[in-house]
This record gives C-alpha cells, sequence and structure tokens, in this order.
C-alpha cells in the first residue's frame, strides 16, 4: 500500500508539474504575442429584423501566434487569470476605435462596433476613463461604440455594475448583455440596469426547432426584453428555419453564420456595401 502511495504521488506531481508549465508556456506567450503584435480583430455582423438593415457588428479577438490562429476560448480564460485581460482587453478596444476612424475617414462609418468586455476588465477601476480617453484619441462618437459584457459578469459585483454601465450609458455607448439566460441574473435587479440589449445565448438558439425548452427560454428571453423596454438579439443563428422561429416570436435581431461568419476588416466594407439580407 505504501508502495502504490508512493507511485500514485509522483504520479499526481507529474500530472500538476505539466500542467503548471503548459500554462507557464501560454502564459509567457500571450505576453510576447502581445509584444510582437500577434493579436487581431475580426467582425461578425449583426441584423436588425424591425428596420432590415445590418445595425453593426461584433469584435472578436484571433491570436496569430507564429504556428497557427488561435481561438478565443484557448487563451482568454488565463488572460482573466493572469490579469493580461487588461492590456489585451485595452489593446482590442483602441484598435477597434483605430478601425471606425479609418472606416469613417474612407466614408464608410459603420452603424457600430460592440466590444467584448470580460468580466475583470470590466469591474478593472478606471475602466469608463480608459475607454472615454482611447474614444477621445481617435475621434471616434461614442455613439457608434457598444459593450457587451457578459449576465454572470454583471452578477458578479451588482453595485459596481450599475455605476459603470450607468456612467458607459451616460457617454451614450449601447450596452449588451451577453450569453443571456446562461447566468443567475434576479429579474428584480435586471430593470435596474440601464440595458439596452439582451443577447440569447448561441447555446438555446441551437436547439430552438428540436428542444421544448431551449424554445420556451428564448420566447421567455423575448418576452422579458419587450417587457423591460431591451432589444433582444439572437446569436448564433444559423439556419432559415431558425431565423423563421425567431423572427415570428418577435426577436429583434439576430446574429450567425447565416447572415455572415466573422470577417477580417477588408471584407466588412464589402459586406456593408451589398446589402445582405439574412
Ligand atoms: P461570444 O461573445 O458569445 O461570441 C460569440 C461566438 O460565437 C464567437 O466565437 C463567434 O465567432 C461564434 N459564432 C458566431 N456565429 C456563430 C454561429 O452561427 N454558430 C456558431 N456555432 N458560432 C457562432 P469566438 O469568436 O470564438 O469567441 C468566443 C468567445 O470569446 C466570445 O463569445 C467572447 O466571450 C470571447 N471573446 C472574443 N473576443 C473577445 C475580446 O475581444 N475580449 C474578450 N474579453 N472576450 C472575447
Ligand atoms: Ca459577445
Ligand atoms: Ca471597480
Ligand atoms: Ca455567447
Amino acid at each position: 500500500a505504501k508502495e502504490l502511495g508512493i507511485s500514485n504521488f509522483r504520479f499526481f506531481t507529474g500530472e500538476l508539474g505539466e500542467q503548471a508549465s503548459s500554462r507557464l508556456l501560454l502564459e509567457n506567450s500571450l505576453r510576447r504575442g502581445l509584444e510582437r503584435d500577434e493579436f487581431r480583430l475580426v467582425y461578425q455582423p449583426k441584423y436588425d429584423l424591425r428596420e432590415d438593415r445590418v445595425s453593426g457588428m461584433e469584435a472578436l479577438l484571433r491570436w496569430h501566434a507564429p504556428d497557427r490562429v488561435i481561438p478565443p476560448w484557448e487563451f482568454i480564460p488565463l488572460a482573466e487569470e493572469t490579469g493580461l485581460i487588461l492590456p489585451l482587453g485595452e489593446w482590442v478596444f483602441r484598435e477597434v476605435c483605430r478601425q471606425v476612424s479609418l472606416w469613417t475617414d474612407e466614408g464608410y462609418p459603420p452603424p457600430e462596433v460592440a466590444v467584448n468586455l470580460s468580466a475583470r476588465q470590466f469591474h478593472q477601476d478606471g475602466l469608463v476613463s480608459v475607454l472615454k480617453a482611447a474614444m477621445d484619441e481617435y475621434s471616434v462618437s461614442p455613439s457608434r461604440i457598444g459593450i457587451e459584457i457578459t449576465e454572470s459578469g454583471i452578477m458578479e459585483d451588482l453595485v459596481d455594475s450599475v455605476a459603470i454601465l450607468s456612467a458607459v450609458k451616460d457617454l451614450g455607448m449601447t450596452v449588451y448583455v451577453d450569453d443571456f439566460g446562461t447566468g443567475y441574473s434576479s429579474l428584480n435587479y435586471l430593470k435596474r440596469l440601464p440595458i439596452d440589449v439582451l443577447k440569447i445565448d448561441k447555446s438555446f438558439v441551437e436547439g430552438v426547432l428540436e428542444d421544448r425548452n431551449d424554445a420556451a427560454i428564448t420566447r421567455a428571453v423575448i418576452g422579458l426584453g419587450r417587457s423591460l423596454g431591451m432589444a433582444v438579439v439572437a446569436e448564433g443563428v444559423e439556419t432559415r428555419e431558425q431565423l423563421d422561429f425567431l423572427r415570428q416570436n418577435g426577436c429583434d435581431g439576430i446574429q450567425g453564420y447565416l447572415l455572415s461568419p466573422p470577417l477580417p476588416p477588408g471584407e466588412t466594407l464589402r459586406f456593408r456595401k451589398a446589402g445582405h439580407t439574412p
């Protein structure tokens, strides 16, 4: 038994050691990636079903590491834990402002671009002045910028969230609640938060046709949004049938591969000029 204990122990520390060193490797290459300017943004269009037009885009982060393009779910959690999300998030926001001002100079100001903020970044002291400074620097009107913050990120610290969201709204930016339906919102608080748009998580949209619960939740979120005076946008819409369901149930807008995948900046202009409909 003693022998077994020892070998188990070795096995255990061996695994832990491996995990820790691969984390350290990733952390180091994240740091290096930031220094070497390896991050890029792609932009996914949003479509307004009421006004029948492209209403804006969402900026999504890609890491062009030397050997491959790394998707956000592989590095955002570690960036959050290590705090690297703060410089990275600031880079994202400034890059969006730079791009919006570039498009504006070219004569094609985008209706709106929304930026994902991680919970840690959202609750960081001085966030609002960082955002404001970037918009000022690039002469971008806050009305052209939105922020997307997850439901769980808001619920982490409600008092702080009310203050931040109010300040962001006062600047004239649009506030989206991301992944709505996956967290534990107190409906009582929801009405006190200055929120413009609820985004129904794609995990519900995926099942609206086959799964009664997903359909019920989607309908409920649309109803909730309506009664609270918030718009509702569904993400991850891939099929015509999902779109029909959402339209029939009064959803305000959609986003997803059916309309367009996320696009590199150069392709978004072509997309917008072509006047696409889903
Ligand atoms: P999210 O904000 O919920 O973004 C939606 C994700 O769904 C994106 O994945 C998008 O590419 C993907 N998607 C869009 N349409 C469809 C569709 O029709 N079907 C399916 N199956 N997927 C679709 P992506 O780009 O890999 O981003 C994943 C998550 O990483 C995002 O989820 C967001 O939470 C986070 N993220 C991305 N960019 C940033 C960023 O700049 N900052 C922070 N803090 N988080 C980011
Ligand atoms: Ca989002
Ligand atoms: Ca704070
Ligand atoms: Ca989501």
